[in-house]
């Protein structure tokens, strides 16, 4: 097991500073190649942070429009040849104007503090406000709203409607124990870090990730009191409710003897991976953060080495393509484990599509803040990936798999998205002739 992405960081200043106006990254930024207009640009947008920070330009509308458009994905860090880390100046602005938040409506307020303060801070939360999603879709009244077009007239809320996969009856969380000892020989003892959308959402696919680790030999310790990652809050500049998660997050895990803290979810990976930046210079959490930071590993730099050595007895007679999540490829610099993995399952065959390392659009919320640029980065994702002529997309975020799922239906193609661990599981599962012992449903999508 190794890690293949990069760790390094400069004060935001730094940041702004190492900007030579090059231009390189301009043509790797989707919302630039949308308008073509410099504002819309990382360069231009390092331009903005900087007048920001320097009292040159003032918080408007049209400033925070134009920070909150960036959809934080972060290619133009990976174009960058002097490492300039605009996705994360761009938080930096995000942060600076969240400061200002007297500001802000009284409504906005309220649910930024229902979002934050209450659904993130404890899995359990999450848990409990999936209860009514769940009565909704079980009672039939999901199938009824999309049938009769009832809530087309509200826009954002129809488009949040159409988002929502089937919810499994119950979250991962609720069915595990706290620690899963290895079946067999124990080879490894490894943290798993269970996102929530994960928990709750893609339960079965998470579900599959522990099945592969025990397969491997490891025991797996899966922390019950585990916080939310904190990269929404990051996302909309809520540092220091973010922080406060993080810290939770370090005292759980520091705790426990691991080999490696494992995730199959890319943006809590990014996330987590970054805890030992967000506690720099700490006294208290400095070195604890470097530690837990250090042990980070995605599920597919975990795997790569481990299942080439001892690959599945059962051959897969399938061709996918690749979506690579942002906060996979270019928040932490993971771009070979994925692929090496996928190519240690026998029999599988990987057809790269166009552009596989751009985004899909999905970005947090913003398919529905954003939802006219969203869309537009989805038809196109939906566009390459059907022109490879692969029968699944195989990524590693939820929010791409939401985000994909809901373009493949919206273009009426049939075509499951899965997680690299239900393919492996598949694998698994199948005879080695390469007929498959069971077509089980972790096999038919993220969300089935
Ligand atoms: S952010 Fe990097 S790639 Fe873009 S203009 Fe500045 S130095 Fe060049
Ligand atoms: S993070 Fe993405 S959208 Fe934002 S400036 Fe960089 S490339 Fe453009």
């Amino acid at each position: 097991m190794q890690a293949e992405g990069r760790r390094e960081h400069d004060t935001d200043l730094e940041n702004i500073q190492k900007c030579i106006r090059c231009g390189s990254c301009m043509p790797v930024c989707p919302t630039y190649a949308e308008s073509t207009r410099e504002s819309e640009s990382p360069r231009g947008r390092v331009a903005l942070v900087k007048g920001l920070f320097e009292g040159t330009l003032e918080i408007t509308p049209n400033l925070e429009r134009l920070l909150y458009i960036c959809l934080d994905c972060r290619a133009c860090q990976t174009a960058c040849p002097t490492g300039v880390r605009v996705g994360e100046l761009v938080v930096a602005g995000r942060t600076r104007i969240e400061e200002e938040k007297a500001r802000r409506p009284i409504l906005r307020r309220a649910l930024r503090s229902a979002l934050f303060d209450w659904a993130l801070a404890d899995h359990s939360n999450i848990e409990l406000a999936m209860v009514p999603l769940r009565l909704y879709q079980s009672l039939g009244l999901c199938k009824l709203v999309r049938a009769t077009g009832m809530l087309k007239p509200l826009g954002k809320l129809d488009l949040m409607d159409r988002f929502l996969p089937r919810l499994p009856a119950r979250s991962l969380r609720q069915e595990i124990d706290e620690v899963i000892p290895a079946p067999g020989n124990r080879r490894y003892r490894v943290g798993f870090f269970l996102g929530c959308v994960m928990n709750t959402v893609f339960a079965n696919a998470s579900r599959a990730t522990l099945s592969v680790l025990g397969r491997n030999g490891c025991e797996i310790y899966v922390p019950r009191q585990a916080r939310c990652c904190g990269a929404p809050l990051f996302a909309e500049g809520e540092r220091e409710r973010a922080k406060n998660m993080a810290r939770k997050n370090v005292d759980l895990f520091a705790a426990a003897d691991l080999d490696a803290i494992v995730t199959d979810c890319a943006a809590c990976g990014a996330e987590l991976k970054r805890y030992d930046e967000l506690f720099d210079g700490d006294p208290e959490y400095g070195a604890k953060a470097a530690a837990f930071s250090a042990r980070v590993l995605d599920i597919t730099e975990f795997l790569a080495g481990i299942v080439e050595a001892n690959p599945p007895a059962g051959s897969l007679n399938r061709t996918v393509t690749y979506h690579e999540p942002c906060h996979l490829v270019h928040a932490q610099g993971v771009s070979k484990a994925p692929r090496r993995l996928l190519k240690a399952i026998p029999g599988l065959r990987l057809v790269e599509m166009k552009r596989s390392n751009w985004c899909c659009g999905s970005a947090g919320s913003y398919a529905f803040t954003h939802s006219d640029y969203s869309m537009r980065f989805l038809d196109a994702k939906i566009a390459n990936a059907t022109a490879t002529g692969a029968e699944a997309i195989v990524t590693g975020n939820p929010g791409c798999a939401l985000q994909l799922t809901y373009g493949l239906e919206k273009h009426n193609v049939k075509m499951p998205v899965l997680y690299f661990t239900q393919l492996l599981e598949e694998a698994y599962r199948a005879n080695v002739d390469g007929a498959m012992a069971s077509r089980h449903r972790v096999g038919a999508g993220v969300g089935q």
